[in-house]
């Protein structure tokens, strides 16, 4: 089975399509500046080099007709047909509370994706071009959406309700749902299957921290509670969004400032954390690199980064009331040592025990960090979100009537 991964973002779109009995990338690539007359198409297949081409690509179906028009190449394609393409699997970041798992499109889900547009304006209307687009294209193909939030809709009330009127939650469903919903999943059973655990025995804390971040505690394989919120604003500090602040601020700064609702938007999501901190950059390597050559602002702005991560790794051992298992994924996850070790080593209180030199070596595998007598195990593990939307996609599609 070949089973092609779809993220669609405004003006963007990543793929990859898998051969399903191996698990092996036939071919990957992405289209940037959609809507443009420049747009960008990069297209990489399995055995040969990385192909660029710019074009006009003026909206989403132009944009999936020449990533099609790639895999079929006859020269540097990986199919003969799009034919052999058996289905098509989109993330969707958010999926309210209507989504608890990976479903087929159909004109319903189709339907409830809109209706989710309010609380994901950035991301949902993308998506859904991306599948109509794909419904222009190759009209046969089967299509199934895999939610960042689904894995989070085993919160219980008192992890995804806001202390505010419940009358906030009954007609405008404000309420956390949680994102990276997929990585925790995906990288909460590797790390079970790594240690040869039962995951629904375990105590775990999964941090995704790349560009965006979010840290999930995770109890018997299920999602408890996680540090995003309504939207991928709350939580930790990232590259350039606030994370968790007094929400008093925000009328505060916006008389104070003259700020526009779009204004002060703006400001928290894309001129905070890392960047607004620093005042430099909001890429992590950057800020170490920055710290190297004693810049205090960039130290300042890692500091709080690692405060705030290692603020909610206690509360979240304090809402388990234990932990077996810290798993570091994503950019900064999986490569900053600094970071972990930081982290780690302020948190020898429970238990915890870095292997400096495990810690330090470069890998882009699965692999423990911890000692031994450390008493919880620390792991890293390289996410793979579009792995698990195939797999997804594999399962529902193969299953009997
Ligand atoms: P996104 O959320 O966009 O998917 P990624 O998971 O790719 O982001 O993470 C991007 C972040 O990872 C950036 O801040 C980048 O600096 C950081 N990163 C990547 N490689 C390293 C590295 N070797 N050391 C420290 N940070 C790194």
């Amino acid at each position: 089975m070949k089973i092609l991964v779809i993220n669609a973002g405004s003006s963007s779109l990543k793929f990859q399509l898998y051969r399903m009995h191996d698990e092996s990338v036939l071919a990957k690539g992405k289209v940037e500046r959609i809507g443009m007359e420049t747009a960008i198409l990069t297209y990489e297949p399995e055995n040969g080099p990385e192909l660029r081409e710019v074009s006009e690509i003026l909206d989403h179906t132009t944009a999936i007709r020449k990533v099609l028009a790639s895999i079929v190449d006859p020269d540097t394609g990986v199919l003969k047909s799009v034919n052999e393409i058996d289905a098509v699997g989109h993330r969707v970041v958010h999926g309210g509370e209507s989504f608890k798992g990976t479903v087929i499109v159909n004109e319903e889900v189709k339907r409830e994706i809109k209706q989710l547009f309010d609380l994901a304006p950035l991301h949902n209307p993308a998506h859904l071009l991306g599948i109509t687009a794909v419904e222009a294209n190759i009209p046969e193909v089967s299509q199934t959406v895999t939610f960042d939030t689904a894995f989070h809709q085993t919160m219980p009330p008192l992890s995804y309700l806001y202390p505010i009127p419940m009358v906030l939650y009954k007609r405008h469903k404000i309420r956390r749902y949680g994102f990276h919903g997929t990585s925790h999943d995906y990288v909460s059973k590797h790390a079970a299957a790594f240690l040869g655990k039962p995951l629904e025995q375990l105590k775990m804390i999964t941090c995704h921290i790349g560009n965006g971040a979010s840290c999930t505690a995770v109890l018997g394989g299920k999602s408890l509670d996680t540090s995003m919120g309504m939207t991928p604003l709350e939580g930790l500090m990232m590259g350039t969004r606030s994370g968790d602040i007094d929400p008093a601020i925000v009328p505060f700064a916006m008389s104070k400032e003259e700020l526009t609702l779009n204004e002060v938007n703006s400001m928290l999501n894309k001129h905070s954390g890392l960047m607004a901190i620093s005042g430099t950059s909001s890429d992590m390597r950057e800020i170490q690199q920055a710290m190297q050559d004693g810049d205090s602002k960039a130290e300042l702005a890692f500091q709080m980064y690692e405060y705030r991560l290692r603020k909610y790794i206690g509360a979240y051992a304090a809402a388990m009331n234990g932990l077996d298992v810290l798993v570091f994924t994503a950019g900064v996850g999986e490569n900053s040592a600094i970071l972990r070790k930081a982290v780690c080593d302020n948190l020898t209180f429970m238990g915890i025990e870095l292997d400096d030199e495990l810690n330090a070596q470069r890998s882009g595998s699965e692999r423990l960090i911890s000692s031994p007598a450390s008493r919880v195990a620390v792991l890293v593990i390289p996410t793979n979100e579009e792995l698990v939307i195939a797999r997804e996609a594999h399962a529902l599609l193969n299953q009997p009537n």
